[in-house]
């Protein structure tokens, strides 16, 4: 029985994609540590492994899927084996995503499908192999990590800005749709985070240019007025916040954590 005691999302089960590192991993590490039970998927299963020992080492329940979420039949298999062990779902977060890059003269057919594949493709199957569960309950939330490039545009990632800017557009279609259920659909719009993704872009800059690498990363770090990378736990923060019942307002909305670079 719960009391006012209790953890803010004491009895809650959330799925998290992409929670092997980065963002997602800080965000499975909120949300358990607020005393939700956590289900993980990405790829790489050791990294998961090693997240639910690291969670059920504090004592919570945790449990992992592999699972390429760019796959549908794999998302359907994964959404029931986390459904059953879980006993069912309250909160979905569909962070998994990768950032390519390419000047758009020449631009790849592959890069373009890869990016909407895992940006875009990835928030639609995965969402709507869940849903139905939400609808059955009457609740649910949904808590998409898009991108500051779902705000603006920027060069060499048409694919990515693409995708990412039609994740805003499918959260607010399913607000919509999806309100009668009390269900809300928001989006975080980050800038730069300190993530391997971020590593993976400083060294792609690094081979382009010549750029040591340090000075790579202050290109980025610029990109920001606050002249730094977001960490990942400012992201997670913010995703603990609209997994809460006192969030149930909040729907439809897309909240930038850019350090002040796009205000809208
Ligand atoms: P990381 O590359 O550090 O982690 C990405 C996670 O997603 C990993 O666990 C990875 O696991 C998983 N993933 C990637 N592809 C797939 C796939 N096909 N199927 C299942 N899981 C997959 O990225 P970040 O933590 O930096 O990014 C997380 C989210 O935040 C992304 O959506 C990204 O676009 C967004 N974002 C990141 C920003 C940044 O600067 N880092 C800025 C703005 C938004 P595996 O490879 O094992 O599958």
């Amino acid at each position: 029985m719960l009391n006012s005691n209790s953890p803010i999302l004491a009895g809650k089960r959330a799925v998290i994609t992409g929670a092997g590192r980065g963002i997602g991993r800080s965000i499975a590490l909120a949300l358990a540590g607020a005393g939700a039970d956590v289900a993980l998927t990405a790829r790489t299963s050791s990294e998961l492994d090693e997240l639910v020992a690291q969670i059920q080492a504090l004592g919570r329940t945790a449990l992992s899927v592999p699972c390429d979420v760019t796959d549908p039949d794999q998302v359907q298999r994964m959404a029931q084996t986390l459904l059953t062990g879980l006993g069912g779902i309250d909160i979905l977060v569909n962070n998994a995503g990768n950032a390519g890059s390419h000047k758009f003269l020449n631009h790849p057919d592959e890069l373009w499908h890869r990016m909407i594949a895992i940006n875009l493709n990835s928030v639609y199957y995965v969402s709507k192999a869940f849903v139905p569960a939400f609808i059955a309950q009457r609740s649910g939330r949904i808590i998409n990590i898009a991108s500051i490039a779902s705000r603006v545009g920027g060069t060499y990632i048409a694919g990515y800005t693409a995708a990412k800017h039609g994740v805003l557009g499918l959260t607010r279609a399913l607000a919509v749709e999806l309100l009668p259920y009390n269900i809300t659909v928001n989006a975080i719009c980050p800038g730069y985070v300190d993530t391997p993704m971020t590593d993976a872009s400083v060294s792609n800059i690094s081979t382009r240019t010549g750029m040591a690498a340090s000075q790579a990363r202050e290109v980025l770090e610029k990109t920001s007025p606050q002249k730094r990378l977001m960490e990942p736990e400012e992201i997670a923060s913010l995703a603990l916040f609209l997994a809460q019942d006192s969030s149930k307002g909040i729907t439809g909305q897309a909240i930038n954590i850019d350090g002040g670079g796009v205000m809208s």
